[in-house]
């Protein structure tokens, strides 16, 4: 994949960048990650599956915050997102589609 004299960010490292990034606690914690977020991004922009990984991660986070809004309770919340990202991690960009299918259910 990819073209010559670009720096490619591997697939691999774009997730972690991706996950590290929305899974941190604090706006702090992010803004630090920020310049590696910007190299993730533009990733994203140049792989489908990358782009479409995080497209399923915004979305679950996006169902997370309704969910904090829904409910005010910050600790259940945070074991189902807890467990929502290691199912993430687990699963292969193929199946990642899977986790948006199935978020009502997990939630
Ligand atoms: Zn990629």
């Amino acid at each position: 994949m990819g073209r010559f004299g670009v720096r490619l960010m591997m697939c691999d490292e774009c997730e972690r960048i991706l996950l590290d990034w929305t899974s941190a606690p604090t706006n702090d914690a992010r803004a630090s990650s920020v310049s590696l977020l910007t190299l993730a991004e533009s990733h994203t922009q140049s792989c489908p599956e990358c782009a479409s990984r995080s497209a399923d991660l915004a979305r679950l986070h996006a169902a997370l915050d309704q969910l904090r809004d829904s409910t005010s309770q910050m600790e259940a919340p945070a074991q189902v997102e807890t467990n929502l990202l290691a199912a993430f991690r687990q699963s292969t960009t193929r199946n990642a589609s899977f986790i948006g299918i199935n978020l009502g259910k997990l939630l």
